[in-house]
């Protein structure tokens, strides 16, 4: 996608903070940060969104996920974190090029990656079950 700015950075052609880069992926640092230490896994190869992505891509961005987080917890060091990924805009994604968000937690910090707890209804319940039945 020539208009895609993660393509751009994923390639190189825009500079970037990486922190890790192989075959398939560069793992760099969030310009608008939600705490110190926000990273973003962006596949080389541009896929919209968690549906378009091939599998075998998803899981090796996954465990990527895993080391990222596995170094990045004794390096900040970090209490913890959260791995995000926005499908759409309704879910609050504004570059449409698949990525990971790997956001470090610290006690006491204000990052909003929480949302209000509704009640799971027996209607609800049963109406998504339903639909979801005989799908996979
Ligand atoms: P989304 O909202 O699509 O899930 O996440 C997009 C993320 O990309 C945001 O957190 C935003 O700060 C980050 N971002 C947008 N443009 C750039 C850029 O040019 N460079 C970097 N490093 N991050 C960017
Ligand atoms: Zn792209």
């Amino acid at each position: 996608m020539s208009d895609c700015i993660f393509c751009k950075i994923a390639a190189g052609e825009i500079p970037s903070a990486t922190l890790y880069e192989d075959e398939n992926f560069r793992v760099i640092l969030d310009l608008g940060p939600a705490t110190y230490g926000h990273a973003l896994i962006i596949p080389k190869k541009h896929y919209a969104n968690l549906i378009e992505i091939p599998d075998e891509l998803a899981g090796k961005a996954m465990i990527l996920a895993k080391k990222v987080v596995t170094v990045m917890t004794k390096a900040l060091p970090c209490d913890g974190y959260n791995v995000v990924q926005n499908n759409g805009e309704c879910a609050g994604q504004t570059v449409f090029h698949f990525h990971i968000h790997l956001i470090p937690r610290y006690k006491g910090d204000h990052a909003g990656v929480t949302w209000k707890p509704g009640k799971l209804t027996d209607e609800a319940r049963d109406e998504i079950l339903k639909k979801a039945a005989g799908k996979f």
